[in-house]
């Protein structure tokens, strides 16, 4: 069973995570996000917003609720809805001693797709093709987060969580990740985009929600939600604060 264009690619459904007693990471939180659409998943830090990623990724374990990718339920068929993800971690773990080339056939070879023209491809895009044969090691912070975000694009997915894309990342690379997840989405692909960036969200999320240690404190598109915040002009920032803080 797949997702028809136009529905929810990425579903989530009453979700829990507690990690301990005191602590409630994500509690009864439901979103949806269909094929097309870039969503932001908002929040201050320690809000929620990585461990509701990792349990779509099967990497943690909810307490309780559902999850389903491209109409694939998580828990019951893990492999496969993994398969349908493009994942960019927020704390990277490349390894140092592989190329960036090496590094992206490795990930290609996981994906079981060709590490061919596509992939050399995105090196040129993202400007890394003149030194793919160098050492991850010897990158620069914004090198080795567009490798990973390279990683994350490898296979077209259905549903691309970034969580934390934009670290390190130059203004002309922020441009063409922008680019890049745009057309992804024109394509029918799911993005769901955490950062702390507010003028990117904002220009590039077509609806957010904001959770707020651990609960939606909001949802809607950003206008909706300069609406809601009774901030009109103000930069968005601002409505996020009124919201999560
Ligand atoms: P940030 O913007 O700082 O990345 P976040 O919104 O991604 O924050 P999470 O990393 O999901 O937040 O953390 C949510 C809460 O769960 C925090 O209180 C955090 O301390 C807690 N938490 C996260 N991972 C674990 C873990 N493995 N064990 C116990 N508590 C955890």
């Amino acid at each position: 069973m797949s997702a028809a264009p136009g529905e929810a690619v990425f579903h989530v459904e009453r979700l829990v995570k507690r990690y301990h007693e005191e602590a409630t990471a994500v509690n009864d939180v439901s979103l949806s996000v269909a094929g097309g659409e870039i969503f932001g998943l908002l929040g201050a830090n320690g809000a929620g917003k990585s461990t509701l990623l990792k349990c779509a990724l099967g990497l943690v374990r909810p307490t309780s609720g559902r999850l389903q990718v491209d109409g694939l339920d998580v828990q019951r068929e893990p492999l496969e809805a993994r398969r349908r993800i493009g994942y960019l971690p927020e704390e990277l773990r490349l390894y140092e001693r592989l190329t960036g080339w090496e590094f992206l056939e490795l990930v290609c070879g996981l994906k079981q797709v060709e590490c061919d023209g596509a992939v050399e491809e995105e090196f040129r895009y993202f400007g890394l093709y003149e030194r793919r044969h160098e050492l991850i090691g010897e990158y620069s912070l914004g090198m080795r987060k567009k490798t990973g975000i390279l990683a994350a694009l490898v296979g077209r997915p259905k549903l691309l969580l970034m969580d934390e894309p934009l670290n390190g990342l130059d203004a002309e690379s922020m441009r063409r990740l922008r680019l890049r997840l745009e057309a992804r989405a024109a394509d029918g692909a799911a993005v769901v985009l955490s950062s702390h960036v507010m003028g990117f969200v904002e220009r590039v999320c077509g609806r957010v929600t904001i959770l707020k240690k651990g609960v939606v404190a909001a949802s809607g598109t950003p206008v909706e939600l300069r609406a809601q915040a009774g901030l009109p002009d103000e930069a968005f920032d601002d409505v996020f604060l009124h919201f999560a803080l």
